[in-house]
């Protein structure tokens, strides 16, 4: 099919991916399933390729400017991860077969956000609740969002500065302003140095990774959101409330399982994922570091 749409009056919104406006294109057609229709069309509906959405997509008689923003919100693979807004993301950072939405949100403008596909992304800053589980009868990896009714709006603003400073407030502003981030793994690189310092303040020292939490990613953001300036002061707050007894010798004895997950620039992230160096944990291991050896020389 040359381009599988009668109707293009719905338009792609600020934070839709391509797979939410095929959907909402499907539902302004009067058809009900969008999986069928991508079916019947030739795409593969348990496990579309985002860039195949788009080639059909940016057929219609769309806008420049629509079909950018739709091009800017669609994540595309990249093996491992995705490009999303000019960002790599990892698997982990990014699952497709995440199912989970603010119903506030969608009933304020009924689309998808893609944010909502990021692992860091529990609560919805704009509404200050928990994400919650989208009702699907079939289950799939990739699957298509369903809407009750379209939306002609053209492009909502999206408005994060609430009384709530959060990891998902800083993901929004990040995506919102592509080009403005230092390099094209911030974000990433940003979430788990967020994690990691989290995870050893919200702790007492121990010998292994302590569980996880989700309250680590947002101590670790608190920690990190004016950059590196304030991360000595929590580290030093952190070693005084974990005394060691005065014969230690080593980082190791200071900081327990944290101590193997401090990196320096020769040495990268984690050789064994040849995850390439992450320069914000560098940064951040130094001054653990250096707050340890203050304690080690006393
Ligand atoms: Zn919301």
């Amino acid at each position: 099919m040359e381009r599988p749409f009668t109707f293009w009056r719905v338009l792609p919104l600020v934070g839709e991916p391509a797979h939410s406006y095929f959907s909402r294109l499907v539902l302004d057609e009067c058809w009900h399933s969008p999986r069928q229709y991508a079916k019947d069309i030739g795409i593969a509906a348990d496990a579309f390729s985002p860039r195949e959405l788009l080639d059909r997509i940016l057929r219609l008689p769309i806008s420049d400017g629509d079909k950018a923003r739709l091009h800017l919100w669609t994540p595309l693979d990249t093996g491992g991860g995705v490009v999303l807004a000019g960002q790599n993301l990892s698997d982990r950072h990014f699952r497709w077969s995440r199912r989970l939405h603010c119903p506030q949100c969608r009933n304020a403008v009924p689309y998808h956000r893609v944010w909502w596909h990021l692992e860091c992304f529990r609560n919805c800053p704009i509404h200050g609740h928990p994400l919650i589980p989208v009702q699907q009868t079939y289950v799939s990896g990739r699957w298509w969002p369903k809407f009750e009714k379209t939306t002609r709006e053209r492009a909502p603003e999206v408005c994060v500065d609430g009384d709530t400073d959060v990891i998902e407030s800083f993901v929004i502003r990040c995506l919102l302003e592509p080009g403005t981030l230092p390099y094209d793994r911030y974000l990433a690189d940003f979430i788990d140095c967020s994690e990691f310092l989290g995870r050893l303040l919200n702790n007492p020292r121990q010998h292994s990774v302590p569980p996880f939490s989700a309250m680590d990613l947002q101590t670790g953001y608190a920690a990190l959101k004016d950059g590196c300036k304030s991360v000595a002061g929590h580290v030093s707050s952190w070693l005084d409330a974990n005394p060691v007894f005065p014969t230690a010798l080593t980082v190791r004895q200071l900081l327990g399982w944290a101590a193997d997950y401090l990196v320096s620039d020769d040495e990268g992230l984690d050789t064994i994922l040849d995850d390439p160096s992450n320069p914000l944990l560098v940064a951040v291991s130094e001054m653990i570091r250096a707050e340890c050896g203050r304690i080690l020389r006393r």
